[in-house]
């Protein structure tokens, strides 16, 4: 399964149609099993890239997570981060703004939650809500979300350039899937708390919302910080997939230890 990253990456400027992108796809991989024995091995792998990101402090890894509600953002989030070190990562939840976060600009926020450099940091949820739930529930004018596009791509390419890695991605869940999970919650006490009234509402926009997915895609994945659209409705099929993406854009880094400092090499003289 080579660079099932390029199969999953939106090309810059491409114009992708949702519909005729299979959710319950497993495009490249074996089966289950094979899926599961891969994922293993690239949490594993994770683990020994961040160890080097970490010691470099070069370069510092912001991965984005969309999805429609039920999506599985926080079950991809578990199972793919389960074997970072968590002194460096930090997940991210961005809900509607509140306080003084509305009375800035909407990538304030963002941008003051960005990693640093040996971090990875991850968002769920992201500056994407402000041209996704703000355009489709009318939170704010078209004249106002229509730029946000730009100021996107503009802030992105800040980021990039001052040595972040952007990945981002949007979990493909059908609707069928999404009603399914959406049920499974609410037959379920200890999930009560995941469900509000506002999926219910959301989920009735849902072409409304797909739209707005596919304008994000063909405006902002951009050669600097790419979208992946991930077939969502297997969860085992979803997990090997970010975490493949993650790690052959990791590898691509050329991440490496440091030198040793002077003062640990003379010490080491010295002890010979
Ligand atoms: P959840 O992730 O399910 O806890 O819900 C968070 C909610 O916050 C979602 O319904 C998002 O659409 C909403 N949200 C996040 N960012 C924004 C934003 N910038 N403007 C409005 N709503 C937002
Ligand atoms: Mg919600």
């Amino acid at each position: 399964m080579s660079k099932l990253s390029a199969k999953l990456m939106v090309k810059p400027g491409r114009k992708i149609r949702l519909t005729r992108i299979d959710a319950g796809s497993v495009a490249g991989v074996k089966d289950k099993p094979a899926a599961a024995a891969r994922l293993v091995k690239n949490i594993a792998r994770l683990a020994e890239l961040q160890y080097l990101l970490y010691a470099e402090r070069k370069h510092a890894v912001l991965i984005v997570f969309q999805a429609m509600d039920a999506g599985g953002k926080d079950g991809t989030i578990r199972s793919v981060m389960s074997g970072l070190n968590p002194q460096g990562c930090r997940v991210i939840p961005f809900k509607v703004p509140v306080g003084e976060e509305r009375e800035h600009d909407f990538l304030w926020r963002i941008h003051r939650s960005t990693p640093a450099f040996g971090e990875i940091g991850i968002f769920n949820r992201s500056h994407y809500e402000d041209v996704l739930v703000v355009r489709v529930q009318n939170l704010a004018p078209k004249a106002v979300w229509s730029e946000r596009f730009e100021h996107i791509n503009a802030f992105e390419r800040l980021l990039v350039a001052s040595g972040v890695k952007i990945l981002k991605f949007f979990l493909h869940i059908s609707r069928e899937e999404q009603q399914a999970r959406l049920q499974q919650r609410l037959r379920d006490p200890t999930k009560h708390w995941k469900v509000s009234p506002a999926d219910f509402e959301d989920r009735k926009r849902w072409d409304d919302y797909m739209a707005a997915y596919e304008d994000v895609f063909r405006r902002c994945s951009t050669s600097w910080a790419p979208w992946y659209v991930i077939p969502a409705d297997k969860k085992w099929y979803r997990n090997l997939a970010v975490s493949q993406v993650i790690v052959e854009a990791l590898e691509d880094m050329n991440l490496k230890l440091p030198e040793s400092a002077p003062e640990v090499r003379e010490l080491l003289a010295a002890r010979r």
